[in-house]
């Protein structure tokens, strides 16, 4: 029979009039928990599929770790992630395409490097020694009974013996850029054995110049999401869950997906009604939080070389200013990016804005000359004291490997509870193409 519009809404009413287990039949009742990109794209799979899904979120923003603030009307910047790694069988890409979003690729060519009294120097053969004597102690480590921290197993390598104090020096700056600021941890926490575990897609890296939070929008769009609702319990409710809120109230339904950073999770921000599996309860202890903050800075000029992307600083300090990004060759903006990562970062969290610009401002006198001019304006992040995230993306520590995220990963209770995330993600954790596979996955198990 064919439905007309009046009694297509007919039937729409009659079920919306039904008692919860006549809706049981007709589509899944789905209370998503968090609206970052796993919480969206796990939200829209299950809705697709016919579930009745409603997504709630603490914050008053949707997004999570995807943050685009627009305090610069003319220069979206990303607070949380900036890229697309590796383009080529992406899921952001496919999402980006079909919504039709400007990208901009990343050249990792155009780079200089400069010692602490700012002379320019060719860092190759650094990195060369540098990553082979990571390798060589990631291999001396492997044949350990237990894992050990990266930086036990750099120290207790023979050309760390060996090297003096500038060629250690070195070794530092390359460890810090090349792990501490891609995975988060300190090298005195990430796993010798693990810590660069992961799969990669192929291809260039792209930002978006307009901002990634229009993925955000697009994965959003016919969605019902519910801001400023943050989630205090979670418990089995007869054959569902009943999800408490900050405010007392009780949202039930037959399944929940829980997407909350790993660090909310650490926190035990939100209680659970009954015991999670002892691996999964064991992983959320084991997989490490860690911390990226950015340091965003406009200035009225660019006073550096026009044509890079990335500057290096050996800088008197380990990790202290060390890894900047220029916004001038791929946009003409006159904005610097500098990031710290681990110990670094959460130090720098404890200075005030002023005091931190102060700090940047004093870095890039000493790499670029004293007349170096302040910066005009500066967007701060401090991830590590966001109140629902407590870090900035998972690493993995000491003792993890990808079956720790496997743990974490799926379903609890008989399937009424239904974890994912990026920290989720066996082999793209820590990244945001991570957090839409780890989603959709979630929404193939309820499917
Ligand atoms: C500084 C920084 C730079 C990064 N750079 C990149 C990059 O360039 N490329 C890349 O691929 N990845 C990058 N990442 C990682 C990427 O952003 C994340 O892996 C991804 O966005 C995580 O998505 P998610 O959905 O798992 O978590 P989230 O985006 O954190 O979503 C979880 C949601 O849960 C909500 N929530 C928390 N607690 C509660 C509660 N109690 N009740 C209700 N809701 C709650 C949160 O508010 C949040 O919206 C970066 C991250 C950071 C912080």
């Amino acid at each position: 029979m064919r439905q007309t519009r009046r009694s297509h809404l007919a039937s729409l009413l009659a079920v919306l009039a039904a008692p919860a287990t006549l809706r049981a039949q007709t589509g899944k009742r789905v209370i998503v928990i968090g609206a970052g990109l796993a919480g969206l794209s796990a939200a829209r799979d299950l809705q697709a599929a016919g579930a009745e899904v409603v997504v709630v979120e603490a914050r008053d923003r949707i997004g999570g770790r995807i943050w685009t603030s627009h305090k610069w009307p003319d220069l979206p910047m990303d607070l949380g992630a900036s890229w697309i790694h590796g383009v080529e069988g992406n899921p952001l890409t496919e999402i980006a395409d079909a919504a039709g979003i400007e990208r901009l690729e990343t050249s990792y060519d155009a780079a200089m490097a400069l010692d602490a009294t700012g002379r320019e120097v060719d860092l190759t053969a650094t990195y060369d020694h540098a990553e082979a004597l990571i390798e060589e102690a990631r291999e001396a480590a492997e044949g350990l009974y237990e894992d050990i921290p990266l930086a036990d197993a750099i120290e207790d390598s023979g050309d760390w013996d060996e090297a003096d104090a500038a060629t250690r020096r070195l070794i530092r700056h390359v460890v810090n850029g090349s792990v501490e600021a891609e995975y988060g941890g300190s090298w005195r926490e990430v796993s010798a054995w693990s810590f660069d575990e992961s799969k990669e897609f192929d291809g260039g890296d792209v930002l978006f110049p307009g901002g990634y939070d229009q993925i955000i929008q697009h994965l959003a769009e016919g969605l019902k999401i519910r801001t400023g609702q943050v989630v205090t319990r979670i418990a089995p409710d007869g054959a569902g869950v009943a999800v408490t809120l900050k405010d007392g109230s009780v949202l039930t339904a037959d399944h929940a997906v829980v997407t909350v950073p790993l660090g909310v999770l650490k926190a035990r921000d939100i209680a659970f009604g009954a015991d999670l599996a002892p691996e999964r309860a064991m992983a959320i202890e084991m997989i490490g939080m860690g911390l990226l903050n950015k340091c965003w800075l406009r200035f009225d000029r660019v006073a550096w070389p026009a044509d890079v992307d990335w500057i290096e600083w050996v800088g008197p300090e380990d990790g202290f200013w060390s890894q900047w990004i220029s916004l001038t060759r791929a946009t003409g903006a006159p904005v610097l990016l500098a990031f710290h990562a681990g110990d670094q970062a959460r130090e720098l969290e404890g200075l005030t804005d002023a005091l931190t610009v102060d700090a940047a401002h004093r870095a890039l006198m000493a790499m670029f000359g004293a007349d170096f001019p302040a910066p005009i304006d500066a967007q701060v992040t401090r991830w590590s004291e966001e109140e629902f995230t407590w870090g900035s993306y998972s690493f993995n520590a000491v003792g993890c490997t990808p079956d720790t995220r496997r743990a974490l990963a799926g379903a609890e209770w008989e399937g009424r509870l239904v974890f994912a995330g990026e920290a989720c993600e066996p082999d793209y954790w820590g990244t945001a193409h991570g957090a839409v596979l780890s989603g959709r996955g979630a929404a193939k198990v309820l499917g």
